[in-house]
């Protein structure tokens, strides 16, 4: 029977799983062999349903006649597609702020002469500094509305420099790689059987990197240009309302430091949205249609998370968490937990 197999002209049987068939073809359960019979007698080869099929009844024979198989394996969390966006986040804000440093004295002098009344120390009071900016405003907004536009235009001579898409592309492309290498081991721990990773890199996630990689650059570029308005806003009111230069500079350098922290934040938070979108496909794609909630290993795992851990939901039914939003795994803002595959041998789908 092997032989004839073996003959088939379309499809020989090369595609069997590592440790799937013995020499001797003992390790084929009935049904297997049975189905192989079937496909021969109508003329057909091992396609790819078939070849399942007897994955699947080997599986089950292995595992003594269980179906329901959670993994043996927590996927680590993809950590230096995250370092390598937080890096890429904080390279890109020390554009911005080189741009910032070289237009301070600019601004100083701007300020300092929009008032008749050219004093910063601090014995003048911000009401009197208020009525003596009055008769200068106009033009002092003006400058600073010219300034802004310098800074704005210069950062974005710095930032077409950097090749921002190609960074992102590599993020992309390291998170994708790493989960996909986590989601073999699980799959290897608890089956026993090893998956082709080319399988991963086929169209459908091609386009979901693709996709991700436009909405972050996209994100990315906000981040910096929102940055720089809000910088503009405050000094305009902090002028407006008698704020000393003094003040004025501090407060944008505040503000700097908070654009900075938030344009991390969003490195780390998209960074596990991907890693959680990934791992969702894989796992639907292969039949596996819930999940063990598991808790981040680290202690910052927020109440509503910590409650989810260990409980077993459905893929087409995520929990509620804060506030009734309704999320799986990594989709939480800042969220570290990970969704253990529960696989389902009468319904396991695995590139083998
Ligand atoms: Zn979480």
């Amino acid at each position: 029977m092997r032989e004839t197999l073996l003959l088939c002209p379309r499809k020989p049987l090369i595609v069997a799983p590592r440790g799937f068939f013995a020499p001797n073809n003992k390790k084929l359960t009935d049904k297997a062999i049975n189905c192989k019979f079937e496909a021969m007698r109508e003329g057909d080869c091992l396609d790819d349903a078939l070849r399942k099929e007897i994955l699947r009844e080997d599986l089950k024979r292995r595992h003594k006649g269980k179906k329901i198989i959670p993994a043996r394996y927590r996927m680590k969390f993809p950590e230096i597609a995250e370092r390598e966006y937080v890096r890429l986040a904080n390279e890109y804000m020390a554009i911005e702020k080189d741009v910032l440093l070289k237009y301070i004295p600019e601004l100083k002098r701007i300020l300092d002469e929009g008032t008749q009344y050219n004093t910063d120390s601090r014995k003048d009071n911000e009401k009197k500094r208020k009525t003596a900016r009055f008769s200068g405003i106009d033009n002092t907004i003006v400058r600073l509305g010219i300034l802004f536009d310098s800074m704005q235009k210069e950062l974005d001579s710095a930032f077409g420099l950097y090749d921002l898409k190609r960074r992102v592309n590599d993020i992309a492309n390291l998170d994708h790689k790493l989960t996909v290498a986590e989601w073999k081991k699980a799959v290897s721990r608890t089956l026993g059987i090893d998956i082709l990773s080319d399988y991963y890199s086929g169209d459908f996630y091609r386009e979901m990197l693709a996709k991700w990689v436009s909405a972050n650059v996209d994100l990315i570029k906000t981040v910096s240009k929102e940055s720089l308005r809000s910088l503009k806003e405050k000094v305009y009111s902090d002028y407006m309302n008698g704020r000393s230069t003094t003040d004025i500079v501090k407060k944008l350098q505040r503000q700097y430091g908070m654009d900075k922290r938030r344009a991390r934040l969003i490195a780390r938070d998209q960074t596990a949205k991907l890693n959680a979108d990934i791992t969702q496909s894989q796992q639907r794609d292969a039949g596996v249609s819930q999940y063990k909630w598991s808790t981040s290993l680290d202690g910052r795992v927020r109440k509503s998370h910590r409650a989810l851990g260990g409980k077993i939901f459905n893929w087409d039914e995520p929990p509620e968490t804060d506030g009734g939003r309704r999320c799986h795994p990594g989709e939480d803002y800042q969220c570290r937990c990970c969704a253990i595959p529960i696989f389902d041998l009468d319904r396991l789908d695995l590139p083998v």
